[in-house]
């Protein structure tokens, strides 16, 4: 009988494979299969050495990705055939250094089922310790240093294993192999229990009488995975106010967390979508609508149908969570716009004047990362902030693309490199005009090179010359800078997601971005490709009386409206938002306009929703950006009754007038219209209404792909009803799911613009 061939191959593995369980599954296939060989992590991503009969190979290799671990994400596997060496074992070798480095690591994940069953388990050795992790769970990006991924590159590497832990680690049967965060309550972090002053209070068990603090109305600074966390009762009224008072977040709505989905049920709707969304082991804070009546105090999300709700992520959440609460309040631990607070001593400087008292803990967090956001819309989940959970799991490009750095937009920043194929798009970073979060900006840009190994020689940037992003990028050397246009870089990014190329209609609708003629563009159709844009229409502009003024105040863009759709008479008209205006500040802003005096021009569509909802008498000020727009939404009526006249120019661009949809919602008004229907009507409008332009606009170009981008997209209703207006106008729509239409995803597309352009060059 002949012997059955042994062959030898070389399998490399690429993609999210390390402190992932991954060559403990290596370990156990070969096992199964009875082959020999070795298994090692390298820079490149996880190197496997097989040998064996030719059939066992083949299922090994088969079975690779199939039966891949759960937080494991492979991108690639090359093979090579290689001589045979007659190893003796299967071994797992340790991690050795490599210069082609592209491995990706794995965002930071909820606390598994296996260890969570361990948290209460009273016969378990690490009942109820708080940072029990294994390779299926626990902290990743945020406590990683440098590469390769090894417990001496993350801020585990102050704490030494135990024996106990050591086996553990040890061991590739155990669910804990190569566990960088591994550790147990003789040898790992531990939590601390401290009042204002920082004197700790000694307690047997600091969680709970920190549960028991805020059963008593203390707030609490909590520190958790990717920051600290300001926590209060979510029952407890005036515990709410006096948190909201000392951050001096006014109106802004405030993230709950609650121990499981049942009870969340006690407060807000949840169906299939959003109960998997809250499941899933990113756990984002998820929209959810807040039932008629409930138990959570009013000042958590005043004038708002929606809940920000999570499930707990970390052991200590849990243990916290256990206490019997409805719910806690969960907000970043920062003052107002600041980025959220890490560092225990930066956390007792900035948060002493907030908070009652801190449990804190000793394991450091190298890199903050906010929560997500998410809500289902449309058929699809949506990210409103992608952070935890997600980050640094890149976007995969059509096309390998030269090392890029794009810097974002001045507000919800978050920066993106690119390697070949893959786009990195960073952790929310947040609003740019404070010093603290553009000091976060640079130290994001150096740790994302430094994990990712990336020396970009492209940077792009946005348009606008007084974004501080775009004077960090200005001012570095030996790069090939590209300027980028705002809205052309949020209809790439959408492309950019979908592999498309173009040329595309697409529709760019945002509050704000700089346009190249010196308005202020944010209604816009652009013929997008990559490297390039046309400007086939916009939003008919009006003025912005006050400048910046105007996006704070949007009686402001009220007045602006009324005066291009009915002349400088508006006065005579009954408008519920302008009643409480003072006259003379009414005519200053009526001068302002006719006369151009600080009042630049916008095609904006987020301050045309501001206008609409100022008139209704909705909002007349705002405590922070698109809230009026928001509000507009909710208060509609989910059906409207007809829609309003409108009308659009072609010149040799298609231009659309606002004024006949205002004339169209003043005459309502004056009927006694409801503003739910009004609301409802105004929504209707925009949606038939851009439909039928991107129906003209095909009949010119031939283009049938619409892309839809800009944070005026956050607006379901917008949303869902356009997408399925054109649809039914049988185009193909795209819309983003993997990174935010808002400018959270700018710098996607200002990446590619920016590679687009240079190899135009
Ligand atoms: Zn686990
Ligand atoms: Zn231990
Ligand atoms: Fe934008």
């Amino acid at each position: 009988m002949m012997a059955k061939a042994i062959v030898a191959k070389k399998l490399k593995v690429n993609g999210i494979v390390q402190g992932v369980g991954f060559r403990p599954h290596v370990f156990q296939l070969a096992a199964q299969y009875q082959l020999k060989g070795t298994v090692a992590n390298t820079s490149s991503g996880v190197s496997i050495h097989i040998e064996g009969s030719i059939d066992r190979v083949s299922s090994f290799t088969t079975d690779l990705s199939a039966k891949c671990p759960p937080l494991a994400h492979i991108v690639e596997i090359t093979e090579k055939p290689q001589a045979v060496q007659n190893f003796s074992d299967f071994r797992i070798i340790t991690s050795q250094s490599d210069l082609a480095i592209s491995t990706l690591i794995s965002p930071d994940v909820s606390i598994c089922n296996d260890c969570l069953r361990e948290l209460f388990d009273v016969h378990n050795r690490r009942y109820r310790y708080p940072f029990t992790n294994c390779t299926n769970c626990g902290p990743r990006y945020t406590i990683i240093d440098d590469i390769p991924y090894d417990r001496p590159k993350t801020s585990m590497r102050h704490f030494k294993m135990c024996t106990h832990c050591q086996t553990e680690y040890d061991n590739p049967n155990d669910r804990r192999f190569h566990a960088q965060p591994n550790a147990c309550a003789d040898c790992g972090p531990r939590v601390f229990l401290l009042d204002r002053h920082r004197q700790e209070i000694v307690a047997e068990d600091p969680i709970k009488a920190a549960a028991r603090l805020l059963q008593e109305g203390s707030i609490l600074a909590i520190k958790g995975l990717g920051g600290f966390h300001l926590c209060a009762n979510a029952e407890n009224s005036e515990a709410v106010v006096r948190l909201r008072r000392r951050k001096r977040r006014e109106e802004k709505p405030l993230a709950l967390m609650a121990k499981d989905v049942k009870r969340i049920k006690q407060f807000a709707e949840i169906d299939s979508e959003a109960e998997s969304l809250l499941t899933s082991i990113q756990r984002p804070i998820v929209l959810v609508q807040k039932k008629q009546s409930h138990p959570i105090a009013s000042e958590v999300s005043p004038r708002n149908q929606y809940f920000g709700v999570m499930l707990p992520y970390t052991p200590l959440h849990y243990l916290l969570l256990s206490e019997d609460f409805t719910a806690l309040v969960m907000t970043s631990a920062n003052l107002s716009e600041e980025p959220i607070a890490i560092d225990n001593d930066e956390a007792f400087k900035r948060l002493g004047d907030i908070a009652d008292y801190f449990l804190i803990h000793n394991r450091d967090i190298y890199l903050r990362s906010d929560d997500s956001i998410v809500r289902h819309a449309a058929g699809a989940s949506r990210y409103i902030r992608r952070s935890r959970g997600y980050v640094p799991i890149p976007v995969f490009l059509k096309h390998k693309l030269p090392s890029v750095l794009a810097c974002g937009a001045e507000l919800k920043n978050t920066i993106c490199v690119t390697k070949n194929d893959k786009a990195f798009l960073s952790q929310h970073i947040g609003d740019l005009s404070n010093l603290a979060t553009y000091d976060f900006f640079k130290l994001t840009i150096d740790h994302l090179k430094r994990i990712l190994d990336i020396t970009p020689t492209i940077i792009g940037y946005d348009m606008h010359p007084d974004y501080l992003s775009s004077q960090y990028a200005i001012a570095q050397n030996d790069v090939i800078k590209v300027p980028v246009q705002h809205h052309h870089a949020h209809v790439v990014s959408c492309m950019a997601e979908h592999q498309l190329e173009g040329p595309v209609i697409g529709l760019a609708f945002d509050g704000t971005g700089f346009g190249p003629d010196g308005t202020v563009w944010g209604g816009e159709i652009l013929l997008s490709e990559n490297h390039t844009f046309k400007r086939i229409g916009y939003l008919g502009p009006v003025t912005m009386p006050g400048s910046s003024a105007a996006i704070k105040e949007p009686w402001r863009m009220a007045v602006s409206y009324l005066q291009d759709a009915v002349g400088s008479n508006f006065q005579e008209w009954s408008v519920p938002g302008l009643k409480d205006i003072a006259p003379e500040k009414l005519t200053t802003v009526s001068t302002m306009i006719t006369k151009q005096i600080n009042a630049p021009l916008t095609s904006s569509l987020g301050r045309l929703f501001d206008g609409v909802a100022a008139i209704l008498g909705i909002r007349s000020h705002v405590k922070f950006e698109g809230q009026a727009a928001m509000e507009l939404e909710m208060l509609s009526d989910g059906r409207a009754d007809g829609l309003y006249e409108f009308e659009w120019q072609k010149d040799h661009v298609f231009q659309v007038p606002p004024a006949p949809i205002i004339r169209g919602v003043l005459t309502d008004l004056q009927s006694g219209v409801s503003i739910a229907q009004i609301g409802a009507k105004f929504h209707y409008t925009l949606i038939r209404l851009f439909a039928d332009v991107c129906v003209a606009i095909r009949k010119d170009s031939g283009l049938d792909r619409v892309v839809l981008s800009g944070g005026v997209f956050q607006n379901a209703t917008l949303l869902s009803g356009l997408k399925r207006a054109l649809e039914q106008h049988r185009f193909k729509v795209y819309t983003h799911e993997q990174v935010p239409c808002n400018d959270g995803g700018l710098a996607l597309g200002q990446a590619v613009i920016a590679a687009a352009i240079q190899c135009q060059a």
